[in-house]
């Protein structure tokens, strides 16, 4: 699909999305538990996420006191989420740093962000927009995959579909398009078998057009 062409389909498209999969919000609004539930979502089920997030806030509440927390009672308390070992110990450096150089909250700017260990691109992108109202597009697994599927990018680099995206995507749409996304990944655009059939922008969608029209 050209520039011009994503550029004038996308509000019919995105309206659709939305409609077939209304997203998933964590139940955070703080930066910093933001953040923590981002780092701990990846390959994670969202229930799972919510209540590992829930059980460190329960225990800890704040950035100071994860800092000093024993890994081994973060361990038991994420046990259900993926990859909870190095997550554990993770997230209790996060929030050392953010104690330690940035006064106990969650910078602001990007670049301050990606410099707290295990904060790459996309999640610092998550915290700016889910939790700040700041614009931003988080490029996951899900966005890459769909964005190229449908044919806004065609590029694999997360980053350079990010900067396509801003190019397609108005700007008062950047907050909320990530988690839209990744709930419509999640259960309609999935990584193998997509529901194509039932898909309401399959009309609109290269891959579609590809391998399913005849
Ligand atoms: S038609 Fe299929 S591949 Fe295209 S956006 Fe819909 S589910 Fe995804």
């Amino acid at each position: 699909m050209n520039r011009k062409k994503a550029i004038e389909t996308f509000p019919q498209i995105y309206k659709e999305i939305k409609k077939m999969s209304p997203p998933h919000h964590f139940e955070f609004k703080d930066p910093f538990w933001v953040l923590i539930t981002t780092m701990l979502s990846h390959r994670t089920k969202d229930e799972v996420t919510d209540a590992a997030a829930r059980s460190l806030y329960n225990k800890y509440g704040t950035a100071e006191n994860l800092s000093r927390a024993d890994v081994r009672d973060v361990r038991k308390l994420i046990a259900r989420v993926g990859f909870s070992n190095v997550k554990s110990q993770r997230i209790i450096n996060a929030a050392r740093l953010i104690v330690n150089e940035f006064g106990g909250k969650v910078p602001e700017r990007l670049e301050d962000m990606t410099r707290i260990p295990g904060v790459g691109r996309k999640t610092a992108n998550v915290v700016l927009s889910d939790s700040m109202s700041i614009p931003a597009i988080a490029v996951d697994t899900h966005v890459q995959r769909i964005s190229v599927r449908i044919g806004w990018s065609r590029s694999s680099d997360p980053e350079e579909t990010e900067l396509i995206l801003k190019k397609i995507v108005p700007k008062k749409m950047w907050i909320g398009f990530n988690p839209t996304m990744v709930e419509f990944g999640k259960t309609i655009c999935r990584p193998v078998h997509p529901l194509c059939e039932k898909c309401k922008i399959n009309k609109y969608c290269e891959y579609y057009r590809r391998t399913k029209r005849d």
